[in-house]
């Protein structure tokens, strides 16, 4: 894409966004990027949906939504979850964003417009206690702490090489369970690197640690909230004050950790809102007509208006964002038993070590609730998650 001059790959559009202080220029690369959206990459994922439509009632469901019931997908109990979720959180959320927005852009809440959100994600005032050198040996020290020797994972390779064709989007690539998994980021700069290898980190441990004597439908099928609540657990590392210690002071450290709390609130929020449409977009008559629900409900849930282009694209198929919803409340519950059985430095236990190869090496087999229910008789409930980041954004 050509903008002020200077050919910009779509793919980077968004990094350049995030990474740009100037909002005239944000804005015209937004506008810019949902005007290519619209025009070159909607009539494609339309034409997709309707083809999928065509595909879901020749197995004999009405819709989507009908067929995942089937499959035994808990849409109807995980969004009233969400509904509750955005409604026990949404003083929370208000307040919380009013001060990110003014502690990172000088902006009010009636001023911001979606091409300030991801400036408004990308904490850069952070860069510096983050730098993209030390990131592998941090997690190279934190594995060590629970007793893995990432150098001697002959199964884990790690590609953190800028190309220019990369995505900008870090991914964990299990080419074979377990025996080699790829781990490949780009970084951009900043805590964000740090969050998504780290991600991405816990994604790689979990099918490096699985055991190769399972069928593959529980080494690479099965429940995806397990392997998304593995890379939480691991990313949530970066937010937490104990973890931090060894990066940046203590009252630094608690600034971050309520930013970061802000930010996985929004995100939450945002994941919630996704789901919700989803179950209207799966079923609308004609789906074309759905960006103004899209943009209700989305507005709704993070304040801040997104672009009518998106309501498409920002569809993954499969209700993949339902595991990211379990998973979140898979991976609080987790943290906190960790926390109370091995201390809030439980990241330097190798027993903790111990305990998650064991729940590792059981692959997808199990589901998220099913591995709560062997952890600690617990249930998945994202109520445990707003509890623990109305504490950190009190
Ligand atoms: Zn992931």
């Amino acid at each position: 894409m050509n903008l002020d001059g200077e050919c910009i790959p779509f793919r980077m559009l968004g990094p350049e966004i995030s990474n740009s202080d100037d909002r005239g220029r944000r804005e015209r690369l937004e506008r810019a990027r949902a005007e290519l959206v619209a025009r070159e990459l909607n009539p494609v994922i339309l034409e997709l949906r309707r083809r999928l439509r065509t595909a879901v009632r020749e197995l004999g469901s009405e819709s989507a939504v009908e067929l995942y019931r089937r499959f035994d997908f808990p849409l109807d109990e995980l969004a009233e979850q969400c509904r509750a979720f955005l409604a026990e959180t949404e003083q929370l959320y208000e307040s919380a964003l009013e001060r990110l927005l003014d502690l990172r852009l000088d902006l009010r809440l009636d001023e911001v417009e979606r091409w300030d959100t991801p400036r408004l994600l990308r904490a850069s005032h952070w860069d510096a206690a983050f730098p993209v050198g030390r990131m592998l040996s941090g997690l190279k020290t934190t594995l060590a702490g629970l007793g893995i020797d990432l150098r001697g994972q002959k199964n884990v390779e790690i590609d953190v090489e800028p190309r220019p064709s990369k995505s900008p989007r870090a991914f964990c690539a299990p080419i074979e369970i377990p025996g080699r998994i790829a781990l490949v980021t780009k970084p951009i700069g900043g805590p964000d690197d740090w969050r998504a290898l780290f991600h991405e980190a816990g994604h790689a441990e979990h099918f490096a640690h699985t055991s190769a004597e399972l069928p593959f439908e529980h080494r690479r099928l099965g429940d995806n909230a397990v392997t998304e609540g593995w890379a939480f657990l691991f990313e949530g590392l970066v937010s937490s004050p104990e973890w931090l210690e060894s990066l940046i002071d203590r009252e630094s450290a608690k600034e971050f950790c309520w930013e970061g709390a802000a930010q996985t609130l929004y995100v939450v929020r945002r994941y919630c809102a996704k789901l919700l449409y989803e179950l209207e977009l799966h079923v609308a008559p004609d789906p074309a007509e759905m960006a103004p629900r899209y943009q209700e409900l989305l507005r709704s849930a993070t304040l801040i208006e997104p672009s009518a282009a998106d309501y498409l694209r920002d569809v993954d198929e499969g209700f993949y964002c339902t595991s990211y919803l379990r998973a979140w409340a898979f991976e609080a519950r987790v943290r906190a038993h960790l926390g109370e059985r091995f201390g809030p430095r439980w990241f330097e236990s190798s027993e903790a070590g111990e305990l998650l190869r064991g729940l590792w090496a059981e692959g997808q087999r199990p589901t998220a609730d099913e591995l709560l229910q062997e952890l600690d008789g617990s249930r998945l409930e994202l109520s445990v998650l707003a509890a623990e980041l109305r504490e950190t954004l009190a």
